[in-house]
């Protein structure tokens, strides 16, 4: 069977019944996580809380749970799913009402969801060659900051994307590079790698303040300021950061290459310092 988390129970997921009129289903009115599980430990776990903390507050729902309590029942939902290198996507919805409103009536009871996800498989080709990326017109709305599950603008763009052969769509506001469809972005020029600042236009992403610590150890200056479309192509290196892909070196955006047009030597450092530390991780240091 493949286990699931749903209000506070483990079931199969054929099991799993959610209301039609749950207002995640309706309206989007439900946030998510996505959490990286190495040798079957949560990884980078305090980061998600905080921002899986942060994301109900800015929907004003009250966290259903201690954090004791999501580490018990996430704990025991990888355990069944067999543990392993996977990773964990929860999501939290305002609940079910007895009728469609888009008024949010008091003391509704959320429901809350989790499941396993399985690894991506590696990607050879994408190390060896890096990603050809897509430019488009960032058509979000002006909160991007709250991991929210209303993604029918990312997945319209993604699929825009796709459509064109890209690994990912580079979305641009005004001139300005925000971040990808489900990913952030840095930019490596000289020793310095840059990326936008947080604010309500790009989710604060997990991996990518990993990848700047890193960088930092490694000895890279960090900025972190608005990057423009066409400064991005004179960047010697581009990576995009996201829990799933971890560090994706770009060779390409839209029909100009990015520096020698393979993944560069700043990409290959970080990388090597992210399996360090991935192996500190796995040797159990927190
Ligand atoms: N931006 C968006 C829009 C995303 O969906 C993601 C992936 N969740 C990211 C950035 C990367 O965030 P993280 O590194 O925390 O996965």
């Amino acid at each position: 069977m493949t286990p699931v988390f749903l209000n506070g129970q483990i079931m199969s997921r054929e099991e799993a019944r959610i209301s039609p009129l749950d207002r995640g289903f309706l309206f989007a009115d439900a946030i998510y996580e996505v959490i990286p599980i190495f040798r079957s430990r949560l990884f980078l776990w305090s980061e998600h809380y905080h921002r899986l903390e942060r994301s109900l507050s800015a929907i004003g729902l009250v966290n259903p749970y201690s954090e004791a309590e999501w580490r018990h029942h996430l704990g025991t939902l990888i355990e069944k799913a067999g543990g392993g290198d996977l990773a964990v996507y929860l999501q939290v919805s305002r609940g079910a009402e007895e009728v469609r409103d888009h008024h949010i009536s008091e003391g509704i009871a959320p429901t809350v969801f989790a499941m396993t996800l399985p690894p991506l498989p590696s990607d050879p080709a994408l190390e060896q060659t890096g990603a050809r990326i897509v430019l488009l017109e960032d058509i979000r709305w002006h909160r991007c900051d709250i991991k929210s599950t209303a993604l029918l603008a990312n997945v319209l763009l993604r699929h825009e994307a796709d459509g064109k052969g890209a690994f990912e769509a580079l979305l641009v506001r005004d001139g300005w590079v925000t971040e990808g469809t489900s990913s952030n972005v840095i930019a490596l020029k000289g020793a310095t790698l840059t990326t936008p600042p947080d604010g309500p236009q790009i989710l604060p992403g997990v991996t990518r303040e990993l990848v700047l610590r890193l960088g930092a150890s490694e000895g890279f200056s960090i900025r972190r300021e608005r990057i423009r479309a066409d400064e991005l192509l004179k960047a010697d290196e581009v990576w995009l950061t996201s829990t799933r892909r971890i560090l994706a070196p770009v060779s390409q955006v839209d029909d100009h290459p990015i520096g020698s047009g393979r993944p560069g030597p700043g990409y290959r450092r970080l990388w090597l310092a992210w399996l360090r530390h991935l192996n500190a991780f796995a040797a159990g240091v927190p």
